[in-house]
């Protein structure tokens, strides 16, 4: 099988659950997930290199189509990419991996345990191989018409003719350094010397793996579970960059949520705004030069109705105003904050939600940045936009390994 480089590895995880689970709140999903991890890959890469972007993930918001317009302008990758929803676990992620041409950016991303990690595709880096895969049917979860799910739970008979007979039919001539979809006592047992431990289970578990064997500059086989499916891929050498977007866990704020429909969506409006709202891009008049946020058909300071440029606006931001919202709203979750935040040295100011933090633990003043986050679900459509992301411990971590 042909040999990939990465070129760079991203993770992301939320700031809330546990040490050893983290969880989404309501303004996270797969897709607000899979562009954090994304954006971490992508922080040193020229975009116009990415040619291709496949998301893999038994969790994807909607399966109706409509996930790629957000993720792209999450990532600030123009329109016309080519996106790939992959519906599936680890095994599904390792083999996009191996099976990607250069340009080519692979994020897995997982909603319990919450995280995603990505990997981009280049000409130079890390190189990765498949070496062996196993597709065997062991339906454990099956979901009806309606959509509501079964657990087939028998933990001994998933263990003995789920996993272990998987691995069993591996090609397991060289010994396995790190496992993904397994518990640690179960990685332990399969792995030779002390195999990371994934922070998710599922998509994004092999991705994670790979990113703690790139820091530790280690190399060899890693394997990637899930119920009758395993693939095996071998780090074979070279290094590339880690970034991690990884925050310490904190527990999930209590929220009241008010009985009453939420805001309807009226999808002409949506429609209008995507762009504006998804990738945060502002006109700027020709005639004036003034930055206008969300675009309108006549410059407010000229009048002018001339072409204006399209202009990314900058994504830091400071505390103009802020509010907590304390009572009761119908469709909505409270307490909750929202503040005007000032973008940059552009000029526009932004009302926009907060997150990341508990309502109310912000001031006027504070720095941070701007984030993809879902803001709304409404009439059941997506309404994807940006939060404000305080900055106390905002620096990414950046590691190389040597
Ligand atoms: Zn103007």
């Amino acid at each position: 099988m042909t040999i990939q480089h990465i070129a760079a590895l991203g993770t992301y995880l939320p700031p809330w659950g546990t040490a050893t689970a983290r969880a989404v709140n309501r303004d996270e999903d797969v897709v607000t997930l899979a562009v954090a991890a994304g954006l971490s890959a992508l922080t040193g890469v020229d975009l116009a290199e990415v040619r291709k972007v496949v998301l893999v993930s038994r969790d994807l918001p909607l399966l109706e189509g409509g996930n790629s317009a957000p993720l792209l302008a999450g990532l600030g990758l123009p329109g016309n990419v080519l996106v790939r929803e992959a519906i599936g676990s680890g095994p599904a992620t390792l083999s996009e991996l191996g099976d990607a041409s250069a340009g080519t950016l692979v994020i897995g991303a997982d909603l319990a345990p919450a995280g995603a990690a990505a990997a981009f595709v280049g000409a130079g880096g890390a190189s990765v191989r498949t070496v062996d895969r196993v597709n065997r049917s062991m339906p454990i979860v099956t979901r009806d018409g309606r959509g509501s799910t079964t657990e087939y739970a028998d933990p001994r008979l998933l263990r003995v003719r789920g996993i272990n007979a998987s691995i069993d039919r591996l090609d397991l001539s060289q010994p396995i350094i790190a496992a993904a979809g397994l518990s640690a006592k179960d990685a332990a047992s399969f792995c030779q010397g002390t195999p990371p431990a994934p922070p998710t289970t599922g998509a994004s578990a092999p991705l994670f793996a790979l990113a703690s064997l790139l820091e530790s500059n280690r190399h060899g086989r890693l394997v990637a579970v899930e119920q009758g499916a395993a693939v095996l891929s071998e780090l074979l050498s070279g290094t590339a960059p880690v970034i991690r977007d990884e925050r310490p866990a904190a527990p999930l704020p209590k929220g009241t949520p008010a009985p009453g429909a939420s805001i309807s969506i009226a999808l002409p409006s949506y429609d209008r705004n995507f762009d504006a709202k998804t990738r945060l891009e502002a006109a700027k008049c020709r005639t004036c030069g003034a930055l206008i946020y969300p675009h309108r058909f006549r410059c407010p300071q000229c009048g002018s109705e001339g072409p204006c440029d399209t202009v990314a606006l900058p994504r830091e931001a400071v505390i103009y105003s802020m509010s907590t919202i304390r009572g009761q709203v119908p469709g909505l979750v409270s307490p909750y904050s929202l503040v005007i935040a000032e973008l940059g040295d552009s000029g526009v100011r932004l009302l926009v939600g907060t997150t990341g933090v508990a309502a109310g633990s912000m001031k006027i003043g504070d720095t941070g940045r701007l984030v993809f986050r879902l803001v709304a679900a409404r009439s059941g459509i997506l309404d994807y936009g940006y939060g404000f992301l305080p900055s106390p411990n905002l620096a990414l971590t950046t590691e190389v390994s040597a």
